[in-house]
């Protein structure tokens, strides 16, 4: 991605908002150490999807880099639903587990929801278990999903109050569209929420202040679906295939059309670069704040 040196002041840049949750939670971590407490997460991949085999693989570096322990469980695609539910039985009875992650997608004779519903909501770090969802939606403290946790972050960290705003948030998935629609009205932001049923689009998201994109489609929000002057929130991860000098390359691109739309916008999320980086500091906030609330810190 190029990014043109007038636009730079355009960019909400995960790299530094992530920088100073990790360095807060590095912190945090250090301060209860002294009392011999050391976070520990727990990742659990089962099969060997590729992507989530590189997802993983961060997910334990940046532990690494904040001092939780991570302890990794892989298992083959052949493991039954039953052998699954019997390791999740074991790390929510540990005490010295402290987060609980499963990376998903799981294999098609796993029942996803299953998974989740076993899961002890106090070391759901994903923020996915229906008693945290309840709780964000009941404006409760619980564990929030990552990414849109991020999203919210970087949202508070470019204006002072959401107060009132126009929200428009594409997608309604439990993992990111719901509990980002709860956040904002949480911040007393004005949501509309759309999704692959809503007719006219493009009525919805000219009105918004904050345009929150998680469909997984590559550049499906145009500059002309976006108002002058609003913020965009680009959560959209696509592994796009693209010819240079005859031969064929991937890249990762967001949901939205970043280099039309960056002209009209006061600020853009980059891909990579931004709501990616955050996901994966706020992992690491969740397992800390998860690990707190056990310790009764
Ligand atoms: P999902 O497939 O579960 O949900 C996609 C949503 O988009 C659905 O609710 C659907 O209603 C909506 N949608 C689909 N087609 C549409 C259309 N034509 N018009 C309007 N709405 C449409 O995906 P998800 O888990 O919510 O993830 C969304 C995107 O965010 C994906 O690209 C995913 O890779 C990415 N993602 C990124 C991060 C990150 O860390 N940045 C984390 C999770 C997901």
């Amino acid at each position: 991605m190029v990014v043109h040196p007038d636009h730079h002041h355009k960019l909400i840049d995960g790299r530094v908002i992530s920088a100073r949750v990790l360095d807060e939670v590095t912190e945090s971590i250090n301060d209860i150490k002294k009392n011999g407490i050391i976070p520990a997460l727990a990742v659990v991949l089962v099969g060997d999807d590729p992507a989530s085999a590189v997802y993983v693989r961060n997910k334990k570096l940046m532990c690494d880099k904040v001092g939780i322990n991570s302890l990794e469980y892989k298992l083959e695609s052949t493991t039954t639903e039953t052998e699954l539910l019997e390791l999740i039985d074991r790390l929510n009875k540990d005490d010295d587990v402290n987060g609980i992650l499963v990376q998903f997608p799981l294999p098609e004779h796993i029942n996803k929801q299953t998974i989740i519903n076993f899961i002890n909501p106090n070391k759901d770090v994903d923020g996915l278990h229906p008693i945290n969802a309840g709780k964000l939606m009941n404006g409760i403290e619980s564990l929030v999903p990552c990414t849109p946790q991020g999203s919210h972050i970087m949202l508070k960290s470019t204006v002072d109050d959401l107060s009132g705003m126009n929200a428009v948030v594409i997608g309604r998935s439990n993992l990111v569209g719901k509990p980002m629609c709860q956040l904002l009205t949480n911040s007393n932001c004005t949501v509309t929420q759309v999704h692959s049923k809503t007719r006219n689009i493009e009525s919805y998201t000219k009105n918004a202040d904050i345009l929150i994109a998680a469909i997984g489609i590559p550049k499906f929000v145009n500059a002309d679906w976006v108002r002058e002057g609003s913020i965009v929130i680009d959560v959209g991860i696509n592994r796009i295939t693209y010819e240079r000098d005859g031969e064929t390359k991937t890249k990762l691109v967001g949901d939205v059309d970043f280099n039309g739309v960056i002209e009209k916008v006061a600020y853009i999320t980059p891909v990579p670069g931004g709501v990616g980086l955050m996901t994966v500091a706020c992992l690491m906030n969740n397992t800390l704040k998860a690990t707190k609330f056990q310790m009764e810190l």
